[in-house]
């Protein structure tokens, strides 16, 4: 384990104001403070907002900081620009462990590719990302059930979390490291007995989690692959589908998915731009090729697309499934569907067979 510090609450928001004069800080706020599951949403702080600790993780998906719903693209590249200073440098405070998993997912598509994403290789070297400890969880929350803790264990640059009137604060990269460094007079090392009282409130939490998971009764991490090969073939795609509008929301705020279209945008009678925008497997023109031919014509075929690439392409390619349990999907469909009971639906018929 890398060295450990511990900040005060009050120094943490002077230590914010600090890193705000090289950097782009986004934190997490809250949109209704009496809503019965608060929301969390990213803003960028300036010199008169403090920061909000989330307690989980955010509305939006950590990719949003690295490709956006919809951009210029082309307007990055040219001759005179360098792309690591057009990227822009930026701290995100708040991110949580499911998030960092999850990004494992863009980062292997675009960066370890055929092609480099040049654009995205900037974003992710110029950003700093912030994580911390969940305090607590939201109903569809179930990253421990891929064996995801509710505390970071790699891939962030600091990790924060709160104890009593402050915060433990972790490095994890290098570059996290220069930042307690450069900032040294704000941190102090941490006390044997904070870390041992760091380990029990995360104990604490992943039991309160566990507890949480055994009422959705899920499907085992190890048999997840196996069912969605087997359902293949089942009536789960179609049952599932009927209350499917095919707005796409599923896939453009989860934090794996990553398939993009290229659109030309018309700039001036000679000129066109390239428009990268989202795309998502549930459109009904997806995976329309020239001619009108589509292998993904029904909205079933697309819906068992979906979890063909999350549970099966992706364990096969990269050794985990391309989702890390943050639950967004569930939220956001106006269909309630819901991926926990496709995959419970796939083995119960899958049971039911043998
Ligand atoms: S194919 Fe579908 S599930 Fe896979 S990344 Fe693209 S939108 Fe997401
Ligand atoms: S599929 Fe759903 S639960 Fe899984 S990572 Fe994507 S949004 Fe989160
Ligand atoms: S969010 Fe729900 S309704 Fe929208 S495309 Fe996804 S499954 Fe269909």
């Amino acid at each position: 384990m890398s060295k450990v510090y511990y900040i005060e609450s009050s120094q943490l928001n002077a230590f914010f104001n600090r890193v705000k004069e090289g950097y782009k800080v986004f934190s997490p706020a809250i949109k209704d403070k009496n809503a019965k599951e608060i929301d969390y949403y990213y803003r960028n702080i300036n010199s008169d907002t403090s920061f909000v600790y989330n307690s989980y993780r955010t509305v939006e998906p950590l990719k949003s900081f690295f490709t956006s719903a919809c951009e210029k693209v082309t307007d990055y590249f040219s001759p005179e620009k360098n792309i690591t200073e057009v990227a822009g440098k930026a701290i995100i405070f708040g991110v949580k462990s499911c998030d960092i998993v999850g990004h494992k997912i863009q980062d292997f598509v675009f960066l370890e590719g055929v092609e480099v994403d040049s654009l995205y290789a900037a974003r992710r070297e110029n950003t700093i990302l912030i994580s911390s400890d969940f305090t607590d969880f939201k109903e569809v929350c179930h990253c421990l059930a891929w064996d995801i803790l509710p505390h970071p264990t790699a891939g962030f640059d600091l990790n924060l979390s709160p104890l009593n009137e402050g915060y433990l604060v972790e490095a994890g990269s290098r570059k996290g490291e220069e930042l307690i460094g450069q900032y040294k007079d704000y941190f102090i090392p941490a006390k044997e007995v904070q870390i041992s009282a760091r380990r029990t409130k995360r104990d604490n939490l992943i039991d309160r989690l566990k507890k949480h998971l055994l009422t959705q009764s899920l499907v085992p991490k190890d048999m997840v692959q196996k069912i969605v090969k087997e359902g293949y073939s089942f009536d789960t795609w179609q049952q599932f589908m009927l209350t499917c509008v095919e707005c796409g929301g599923c896939n453009l705020i989860c934090d794996t998915c990553h398939c993009f279209i290229l659109a030309d945008k018309k700039e001036s009678h000679y000129q066109n731009k390239k428009i990268r925008v989202w795309d998502s497997c549930l459109y009904a023109n997806y995976a329309r090729v020239a001619g009108g031919a589509n292998p993904l014509k029904t909205r079933a075929a697309r819906l068992r697309n979906r979890f063909m690439k999350k549970f099966d392409f992706f364990v096969d390619n990269l050794g985990m499934p391309a989702c890390c349990g943050c639950g967004r999907c569930i939220e956001v469909c106006p269909g309630k569907i819901d991926i926990r009971e496709v995959l419970k639906d796939l083995a119960k018929k899958s049971n039911n067979q043998k």
